[in-house]
């Protein structure tokens, strides 16, 4: 079956995303991250747009790509001039990429409307750019802004454009849904029509606005689409673009196509968490594949099929695509959810004095207010303690925080903290603008010298959640964290009517799960329980 290429836009469209922004670090990262997972081109971004922009193509010119090419992205040259001396088109030269992408109008409204020009000269500069890129020696993309909006309006003018562009020598045309606005029967339908003997290679271009992106690319290929353009975890320009968090996945395991990146398909997970944490944004918990949730399981029934026959329950091996099963934790789950939990650290049944026991701690921990369902990593601190294989790193003595504002100052908090690790009775400072940063703070400044994985781990979200409103000032509330340390992510929760006791103890959690679980060596699961201990 036919090779598809992947196009990733990660580092242009996506940058269109509300909430989104990268550094131009990041995006040199990003880029590094996208070529080891095997992405055949990578959109740099508008080298005519900023500084930043042309700053990006000047630091990858000198780094080294072992798969991707990387684009450099722009328009076709302006109305009335000539492509040779049209800034456009000059910045792309510059920025000397191998191939480079150029944006043209196809819906005739557009042409007269936005670019105030006639369609004869849009055909004209459509031509005219392509053709000085091709003799420049550049390998072109040739990317149809609005196409199937053009091509529903006026199909002769659209088929016009997509002849020209061959006609120039484009390389890939992409048919582009601008809007989002096209479901998967009408873009089937419309590439179906085209005379495609007689054109460039097609690749496609969707927009999630509809819902359909990632349907509307599958469909794209199989009514013959080359090459297909997507973003990690489908950020992008309003919904998104197509995600290829789901195409790819989707094309290497359920269908006769082939993507060159199939060999890496388990680093999926990884990268786009990676993407993520670039973007300082939560990663999608229910995002298919590599989503927190993707295999997750809830009711007790489901996890009792799970330990039995899990692909009798999930879709793929999780394992393909890097991502990790969970089983969740609730009152509802009952044992079979427990034992599961356990099996990490050996065979446990369901009539066992600790599944017992825990049943017991999760009930009484529920009552006062605690709830592991998103909070995993804190129940393995409980499990932990109830097998004796909790391993504190440290004790708290005593901490103090002092919040203070003066008249139209924004308020600072200090706070101190007094513990014992390692034997050592030691002390951290902090200042901050909150009591929870202060803390986090003071912590860190205390701990690092003797936890140096503690510059690993981030605090990626947090939130606070009040569990008896009625009691106002005084309820009680419940604090969840999410940790990261670029690679794993975890939960915890803390309980308490103080909302910085509350927060202590999730990031007490955080911190205790993860040198229990990757950095004290006879903590980790899988190791033999001593006897006793
Ligand atoms: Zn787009």
């Amino acid at each position: 079956m036919s090779l598809i290429t992947v196009y990733d836009t990660t580092l242009r469209d996506g940058m269109q995303g509300i909430e989104v922004s990268y550094t131009l670090n990041d995006k040199l990262q990003i880029a590094h991250k996208l070529d080891e997972f095997g992405v055949d081109y990578i959109e740099g971004g508008f080298p005519l747009s900023n500084d930043k922009e042309a700053a990006f193509f000047e630091r990858v010119r000198r780094e080294r790509f072992d798969r991707a090419r990387i684009v450099a992205f722009g328009s076709t040259r302006r109305p009335g001039r000539r492509a040779a001396n049209d800034a456009h088109i000059t910045a792309l030269l510059e920025a000397e990429t191998e191939t480079v992408t150029v944006v043209g109008k196809t819906w005739k409204a557009h042409v007269t409307e936005v670019l105030g020009t006639t369609p004869e000269e849009n055909l004209e500069m459509i031509h005219d750019s392509l053709s000085h890129l091709k003799a420049e020696g550049r390998e072109v993309v040739f990317d149809l802004e609005h196409f199937f909006d053009g091509y529903k309006d006026d199909p002769a003018y659209a088929l016009h454009v997509l002849e020209t562009a061959t006609d120039a020598g484009a390389d890939v045309l992409v048919l582009c849904d601008t809007n989002g606005g096209t479901l998967p029967d009408e873009a089937s339908a419309i590439i179906s029509a085209l005379p495609q003997e007689r054109l460039s290679k097609l690749g496609v271009h969707f927009h999630n606005d509809s819902g359909t992106a990632d349907a509307n690319s599958l469909a794209g290929i199989r009514c013959g689409a080359v090459h297909i353009q997507g973003t990690v975890n489908g950020w992008g320009e309003r919904c998104g673009n197509a995600n290829l968090c789901v195409l790819v996945p989707n094309i290497c395991l359920k269908t006769d196509f082939e993507v060159s990146m199939a060999d890496r398909l388990r680093h999926l997970t990884s990268l786009s968490r990676f993407v993520a944490e670039k973007a300082n944004m939560i990663p999608e918990k229910r995002q298919p594949y590599v989503g927190e949730a993707a295999f997750s399981h809830k009711a007790g029934q489901h996890a009792d099929v799970i330990q039995k026959a899990a692909h009798l329950i999930e879709h793929i091996d999780r394992v393909l695509v890097g991502n990790e099963r969970r089983v969740i934790l609730s009152e509802l789950a009952g044992k079979s959810t427990i034992v599961r939990k356990l099996a990490r650290y050996g065979a446990f049944d369901k009539n066992s004095k600790t599944v017992a026991e825990l049943i017991d701690i999760l009930k009484e921990k529920e009552r006062l207010g605690y709830e592991y369902e998103a909070a995993e990593a804190s129940f393995d601190i409980v499990i932990r303690k109830c097998l004796g294989r909790y391993r504190p790193l440290f004790e708290l003595g005593n901490y103090h925080l002092e919040s203070y504002k003066t008249g139209d100052v924004p308020s600072k908090t200090v706070g101190r903290i007094f513990l014992s690790c390692a034997g050592k009775q030691i002390m951290g400072a902090g200042v901050g603008i909150g009591p929870v940063e202060t803390l986090d703070r003071a912590l860190r400044d205390a701990l690092t010298p003797f936890a140096d994985f503690l510059q690993r781990i981030s605090l990626i979200d947090y939130r606070v959640r009040v569990l008896n409103p009625e009691a106002a000032s005084a309820s009680k509330v419940r604090v969840f964290i999410t940790s990261s340390d670029h690679e794993h992510t975890w939960d915890t929760v803390g309980v308490s009517e103080n909302v910085i006791e509350a927060s202590w103890e999730a990031m007490v959690d955080s911190i205790e799960y993860y040198y229990n679980n990757y950095v004290v060596e006879d903590a980790k699961p899988g190791t033999e329980i001593r006897p006793g201990a």
